[in-house]
């Protein structure tokens, strides 16, 4: 793989080149860049725009590492994910006993009791975020699963949020719909991709052409997102 130097960083990237292509996309992966171009790009017209570019690759390189180099400490100024946009942590205190978490913009607001000591912090943070994450995901995702069922004419049973280590949502044969609460890290289309292809299960239990075409009907750029949540899956966790 072809290496790229901005500053003092050294980012690999790959090129990859379909006639498919309309523009040149830069997209940061886990552990490169990605660079799609149209056929008739030449070497020059990429090399301008990864120089135009440089600041913008190396932000969000350094973003993407820092979402990488987990276990997270739960200090103040990590980052998260939340609906496919980067969120700060900021940790505040207040004289009441409970935690509570806000969303203020782009920022997670996590207030603690200011009795609490500093070093004792990270677990009382870990846990808010995780319940705070959960409820989010039931409130978000049962709204999103309503609204689909509606738009694909199909019914559930009920939905369940569940934490699997491998999947990112089932549908069983009695129609229950279970969706991993770690989608809600995932932006908004592909967590209604997640979705889609969970209701399209009602009609086909299986992965036959037919059930991939009635996905495709509900979301033409499906196979956009289900390459997404390989390439991206490691990161939607807390
Ligand atoms: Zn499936």
């Amino acid at each position: 793989m072809d290496q790229l130097s901005i500053k003092d960083q050294t980012i690999p990237y790959e090129e990859r080149r379909s006639a498919r292509y309309r523009r040149i996309t830069l997209s940061i992966l886990e552990d490169r860049l990605r660079i799609s171009a149209p056929k008739n790009v030449s070497v020059k017209q990429l090399q301008e725009l990864l120089l135009a570019k440089q600041e913008w690759i190396l932000k969000h390189w350094l973003a993407k590492q820092a979402v990488l180099k987990r276990p997270a400490r739960y200090s103040d100024g990590e980052h998260f994910l939340y609906r496919g946009k980067t969120v700060e942590l900021k940790i505040r205190r207040h004289p009441r006993q409970r935690i509570r978490v806000y969303l203020e913009g782009q920022e997670l607001e996590v207030y603690l009791s200011q009795d609490l000591e500093d070093k004792d912090c990270a677990p009382h943070v870990q846990k808010a975020l995780l319940s705070w994450y959960k409820a989010q995901a039931r409130r978000v995702l049962q709204d999103k699963l309503e609204k689909q069922a509606e738009r694909m004419q199909v019914c559930f049973q009920t939905f369940r949020l569940k934490e699997q280590k491998t999947s990112w949502g089932s549908c069983s044969s009695k129609r229950n719909v279970n969706l991993n609460w770690r989608i809600i890290m995932a932006p908004d289309a592909g967590i209604d991709y997640i979705i889609i292809h969970e209701l399209a299960h009602l009609t086909h239990l299986n992965h036959s052409e037919q059930f991939w075409l009635r996905v495709a009907v509900f979301m033409p750029e499906y196979a956009y997102w289900k390459k997404w949540f390989k390439d991206h899956g490691q990161e939607l966790r807390l």
